[in-house]
């Protein structure tokens, strides 16, 4: 058993202490952060004898164990007789009283610990306590609690307290050395390595080891999931508080990353692992309104959360939305925070990158703490340059106001109308200044800052005292406000602030041209990051959007390892796919359609460039001889699943599926064999200039980047290459694909062709498709 834990305050008492109910009426990201801004704004108005932030950490002996405790006190108050208090500040918004009552078991117990601390670090016989109340929204209500406690009470307290976690952490502790001792043993799971994978597990290791980043392009059939798991699973074994974070843009990433994690385990790996599902996803009555009076499993979960963990983590190591829910369901509680509180006793954890890397939804329990000995590894890692702009952007909709406010209408004395009514005075006042579709500003003005800021209070205020009245789409709109208050305070010249008006509504949007800087500002609080993909080219490009070095980051190109003899790649330039030229198109895509799935009946995906080219594309394309499928705006999960079924193994008639590029079947997609022997890529993925990407190459334009390639080349390029691997997945796998566009034929493309694209044909009309498909079935 190790001999030595490091443990939080926090960690200790939430675990220990808190009791009652979920209640995100009281406890949600507003009211915290609000809560640290009275917490900030009360420390800054105190006197000389006031030390904010009072770092604190002591170890304590408890059969053989050493504990050391850490935590910050909020404020320590030395008094004119040099004696000295701790001072604990909790805000709410509920009437103060209430609150105390409800948490004062927790809140002292908090206050004793950085007590006792206090007291063996100045050698003190004793020490006062007081817990500082202060209401959300009325400042001047503040209550105070004093107490005071000698020394050997406060010992006796935490030692205690100790002691009780201690006899829970005692199954950790077991799961720790089984984790230890199991890594230490473990080999690689499979008689060798494929090519690429030994140097991708030997550069992910140290890269690990030496707390660096790496980015690395590998392409698909390497086994790059199990060959970077592998190694930075071997680098657990070194520090018992280390984490890996797993961190996936779609849910084909997490199944990849949990089937790599199965196979370890086969191989005797020993050690917890849990892949978080989204929110309104797995919430039980579909409607997330997280309080006791709408949701049964918000109701005592505290008092029922030790109990759960302790059965879950003596029973099981794998933590997947079947078992979360199993469990949740067996204890009535929420699965959602289960699965968040059972992560903090997991090893690695499967989530989407915006559990660490969204200034809102990030999980504060671990990137708000000491983050050094995580390490961080991005699956798919091209995805992460849009989703970072989109985390880092916000906007507030008049549609979503007007929807607000008409769920409102049969409301009466619901104090909140009174700021609805200024924000409708502030669309008006837009409707007048603004008619063009875009109107860029240099920022949004003070005013507005002011009607939302009260309307957030006012919604704050209602959600305790009068939750019933709150409607959803008042509270979407709250969310939205919330969300852009938050983002407009990291504006700068990496943004733009622009209205929008559309269908005679307007939006106030903070678009972020480059979210970099905070992908960095994260990165550097972990130990080490990974960034994989088996499209990340240029590397460059990638590195410097997604807040790498890119002159001292080290980078890894794998190729495929599969037999170049098995992929054929044609370049049909005699069609020009330009927006301006689409519409003679038509005709020679159909017919370079038909050549190319002339010679073998199978699979095939037909990637246009648009939901609009699509539409007319299979208007126009007739041929009784295939089967014929067709992808939906906004499918779901099962819609999905469903629409891939069509392509089943060993056809003997002809399916074709009209995608469009970019889209949900355009990456992430599995399809083996002969399930999938074709690709045909109409255009160059290229988006359809827009203002924001316009926007986005002026600004690195400006830093003197190639502002166009950044905007539109790149990340066109990048879905040409996601589409393209669809069809070649494995050492057996045989296809084509079709690349439709003169532009393949400019050097800046070109320059972009992966290594196994190389011996690409150019082919000049339908004859010429079909001669080369036939001759590379005959080989
Ligand atoms: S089950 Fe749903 S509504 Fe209930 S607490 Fe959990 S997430 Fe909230």
């Amino acid at each position: 058993m190790s001999d030595s834990l490091k443990l939080s305050v926090h960690q200790l008492v939430d675990f220990l202490l808190r009791s009652g109910d979920i209640d995100n009426r009281v406890f949600n990201r507003s009211s915290m952060t609000e809560g640290a801004r009275i917490h900030a704004s009360y420390q800054g108005s105190q006197g000389a004898d006031y030390l904010s932030e009072y770092p604190l950490s002591q170890t304590f002996y408890i059969n053989e164990i050493a504990v050391t405790l850490e935590g910050r006190a909020d404020g320590i108050i030395e008094t004119k007789n040099g004696d000295f208090i701790i001072d604990e500040i909790k805000t709410t918004v509920i009437p103060l009283k209430d609150f105390k009552d409800q948490n004062l078991d927790w809140h002292l117990g908090q206050a004793k610990c950085y007590g006792l601390m206090f007291c063996l670090e100045k050698e003190l016989k004793g020490i006062g306590i007081q817990l500082t109340y202060i209401r959300q929204g009325k400042e001047k209500d503040k209550m105070i609690e004093s107490f005071t406690f000698i020394r050997e009470e406060l010992e006796q307290y935490v030692y205690s307290l100790l002691e009780d976690y201690l006899n829970f952490y005692a199954i950790i502790l077991r799961n720790l050395n089984d984790r230890t001792s199991s890594i230490n043993t473990l080999n690689f799971p499979f008689e060798k390595f494929r090519k690429g994978q030994r140097s991708l597990a030997k550069y992910s290791y140290s890269t690990v080891k030496s707390e660096g980043s790496l980015f690395v392009e590998a392409a698909t059939g390497i086994g790059k999931t199990i060959s970077i798991l592998f190694p930075t699973i071997k680098t657990l074994g070194e520090d018992e508080n280390s984490k890996l974070f797993y961190l996936t843009a779609k849910t084909s990433g997490k199944e990849s990353a949990y089937k790599a994690i199965e196979i370890l385990k086969e191989s005797g790996l020993c050690l917890n692992d849990i892949i978080i599902t989204a929110k309104e996803k797995i919430c039980f009555t579909k409607k997330c309104k997280c309080n006791p009076d709408e949701c049964p499993f918000a109701k005592d979960y505290y008092n029922k959360i030790q109990t759960v963990l302790r059965y879950a983590l003596l029973n099981y190591t794998t933590f997947d939305y079947t078992r979360i829910v199993s469990l949740a369901k067996d204890y009535e509680i929420c699965p959602f925070e289960l699965e968040l509180d059972l992560s903090l006793f997991c090893d690695v954890i499967v989530c989407d990158y915006n559990y660490m890397f969204d200034p809102i939804s990030y999980m504060k329990r671990y990137f708000d703490e000491d983050s050094s000995h995580f390490v961080a590894l991005i699956d798919e890692a091209h995805n992460l340059v849009d989703r970072s702009r989109d985390m880092y952007s916000a906007s507030v909709s008049e549609y979503e106001f007007i929807e607000a406010r008409r769920s409102l209408r049969n409301i009466k004395n619901i104090k909140i109308k009174n700021q609805l009514r200024k924000i409708k005075k502030l669309f008006e006042e837009l409707h007048n200044q603004y008619s063009d579709e875009y109107m860029v500003v240099s920022d949004f003005s003070l005013e507005t800052f002011k009607v939302f800021t009260s309307f957030t209070n006012a919604y704050n205020d209602i959600s305790k005292e009068n939750h019933d009245l709150i409607t959803t789409e008042l509270t979407n709109f709250y969310l939205d406000v919330n969300r852009f208050m938050k983002i407009w305070e990291l504006f700068s010249d990496r943004y733009i602030a622009f209205y929008l008006n559309r269908h005679d509504l307007i939006s106030l949007n903070l678009r972020c041209l480059d979210a970099s800087k905070f992908l960095k500002s994260i990165l550097e609080r972990v130990k080490s990051s990974i960034f994989f993909s088996a499209t990340l080219s240029p590397m460059d490009y990638y590195k410097d959007t997604l807040g790498g070095d890119v002159e001292n980051d080290p980078q890894v190109i794998l190729p495929s390892p599969f037999s170049i003899n098995n992929f054929l790649i044609m370049v049909a330039p005699k069609v020009s796919i330009k927006y301006k030229d689409r519409e003679v198109s038509y005709s020679y895509v159909v017919e370079y359609i038909n050549s190319f799935i002339e010679a073998k009946a199978g699979n095939y995906f037909i990637y246009s460039p648009s939901y609009e080219y699509m539409e007319k594309l299979t208007s126009l394309y007739q041929n009784d001889n295939v089967d014929i499928f067709v992808q939906q705006k906004d499918m779901d999960d099962i819609e999905k699943e469903e629409f891939l079924k069509n392509f089943k193994a060993k056809p003997e008639r002809t399916t074709l599926g009209f995608l469009v590029i970019g889209g949900t079947f355009s990456e992430g997609i599995d399809l083996p064999n002969d399930r999938l022997i074709g690709a045909v890529v109409i255009g160059i993925g290229l988006p359809k200039i827009n203002f924001e990407s316009d926007r986005i190459a002026e600004y690195y334009k400006k830093q003197d980047k190639p502002g166009h390639d950044y905007a539109y080349l790149y990340p066109g390029m990048n879905k040409v290459m996601q589409a393209v691997g669809r069809v070649i997945r494995s050492e057996t796998d045989k296809g084509a694909v079709l690349l439709i566009d003169e532009r393949y034929m400019n050097r800046q493309y070109q320059d972009l062709f992966r290594d196994e694209w190389r011996n690409y044909k150019v082919v000049f009309n339908a004859d010429e498709i079909k001669e080369e498909i036939k001759n590379f079935y005959k080989k």
